[in-house]
């Protein structure tokens, strides 16, 4: 009889020996490990369903921070290793800190993830009647495509100030109880011309009016009575009278909730999961790290999807000059700090879609369930925008990947000069500071309802807290 096992031939073993395995995704993860990312996505879905808008997001980061024995920030408090508070700016911002064993004198270990996602904004001055309609009028915000966000159910968070100073937080349209909002499209049947146009024409950001309500306010032969109703509503449930949208902040979302996807409920569909997706796992490695080596903090910044800009964009002075203020206190220069400082800009990418394969360049794309995705590079034009990490730093968070058997693999945004995008990571990089992106890959990005898998919010978790660790 003749073995049926075959022998390697030189050149298998040699393919074994050089080339690159693919990776093979959850299918290489024990039945365990799925169990506990499933787990462990329980809490992200909840988060998501409180967090839909960057204040919220830091109220409920706040809140896991506190029950986990985070205190505020003093800065005149001498805090020593394994101390853990947090640091909030203008209610959009919220860093977790974690004191490590050598405070920040060799440098400090950051988790920086985006908490806005794209959105409608009210204009300042947004209701109008037509047709015996309400409406508001919206300026969007971060890159969107506009007809997705038509006839679907819409919530309105955020926040206004009265004249008066008063503060009213508002949050209407998430729960079964509470009217919902909606921008109309136009029926297919009278299409056909809105049908032949580029979608970029079809649908404009003037066109992205929401519709309030429908009701007169009374029979009195006054006009806009209908727009008046709703002003007598408003000031009825907040105090508010037209006025006082000047100084508001109000965003309309989709009220989705966080819902498992597919019969096998591996996926997770919601709104926001860029970048609240890569938030949750940064928040919860800081929140279970026990006293590491060097001072460890998640960030959660504002402003990502629109240009990073203002006071609490990753372009602003709080995050340097808070880890200003840490160095100081230890005894160190903070440019020192800095220069020994690590971070993983924790932000997604785009999952390989095979709906739009297309779009991508199979070799260097990410795929659901491959695990946490690297992004050496983002950009475009020709690496324009991006901080481009090194090839040390690739090689040092390589070897912390492997090293804690952590499911990942590399990715680009799409093929090459189809379009591009960035993230946080350069304006850390600027600080002189070793970065690179981490998070996990997306599907339908910036869409109402973006999919992302179990596994990979769960190996983004173990990526965050091996990084913590080292
Ligand atoms: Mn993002
Ligand atoms: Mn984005």
């Amino acid at each position: 009889m003749v073995d049926e096992k075959k022998e390697k031939s030189e050149a298998a073993l040699l393919k074994e020996k050089l080339a690159a395995k693919k990776p093979g995704g959850a299918l290489e993860l024990d039945g365990e490990i799925i169990a506990r990312a499933d787990e462990f996505c329980e809490g992200y879905k909840a988060f998501m369903n409180t967090s839909k808008v960057e204040r919220e997001a830091v109220t409920t980061t706040k809140k896991i921070a506190q029950e986990h024995g985070f205190e505020e920030y003093d800065i005149n408090k001498t805090y020593k290793p394994g101390d853990k508070f947090y640091v909030i700016n203008r209610g959009k911002n919220i860093g977790l800190v974690v004191v490590g064993k050598n405070g920040v004198k060799n440098g400090v270990k950051l988790v920086i993830a985006h908490i806005d996602s794209p959105r409608l904004d009210l204009k300042p001055n947004p209701l109008y009647e037509s047709a015996d309609l309400a409406l508001f009028k919206t300026h969007y915000y971060g890159g969107i495509k506009k007809y997705q966000w038509t006839a679907i159910p819409l919530s309105l968070h955020g926040r206004i100030v009265r004249l008066d100073g008063e503060i009213i937080d508002v949050s209407v349209g998430d729960n079964d109880d509470e009217p919902c909002f909606c921008v109309s499209d136009l029926l297919p049947h009278l299409s056909r011309e809105q049908s032949s146009q580029p979608v970029s024409k079809a649908f404009t950001g003037e066109d992205l009016n929401v519709l309030v309500g429908s009701r007169p306010f009374n029979k009195d032969k006054e006009s806009e009575q209908v727009k008046l109703n709703i002003l007598n509503l408003l000031f009825e449930k907040y105090g508010i009278v037209e006025s006082d949208f000047l100084s508001a902040e109000l965003d309309l979302v989709p009220a989705f909730k966080a819902r498992d996807v597919g019969f096998d409920r591996s996926l997770i569909g919601a709104y926001g999961h860029d970048d609240k997706v890569c938030a949750y796992p940064g928040v919860m490695a800081a929140v279970n790290a026990d006293t590491p080596e060097s001072t460890c903090i998640t960030f959660l910044c504002d402003k990502e999807e629109i240009g990073s800009d203002g006071n609490t964009g990753m372009q602003s002075a709080f995050l340097r000059d808070f880890i200003a203020d840490l160095a100081q206190a230890d005894g160190v220069e903070y440019r020192h700090v800095m220069a020994k400082s690590k971070c993983l800009s924790a932000d997604v990418n785009a999952a390989f879609d095979p709906n739009y394969a297309s779009a991508f360049e199979g070799n260097n794309a990410s795929y659901l369930n491959g695990g946490v995705i690297i992004t050496k590079y983002t950009g475009s034009g020709g690496k324009y925008d991006t901080s481009d990490a090194s090839a040390e730093y690739m090689g040092y968070i390589r070897r912390m990947l492997h090293k804690n058997d952590i499911l990942w693999q590399t990715g680009e945004l799409g093929r090459v000069d189809l379009g591009g995008g960035g993230t946080i990571a350069k304006y850390i990089a600027n600080l002189n500071v070793d970065v690179v992106d981490l998070g996990v890959p997306v599907l339908s990005m910036h869409a109402p309802f973006e999919i992302v898998s179990k596994v990979d919010v769960y190996m983004a978790y173990l990526a965050f807290e091996a990084f913590f660790k080292e």
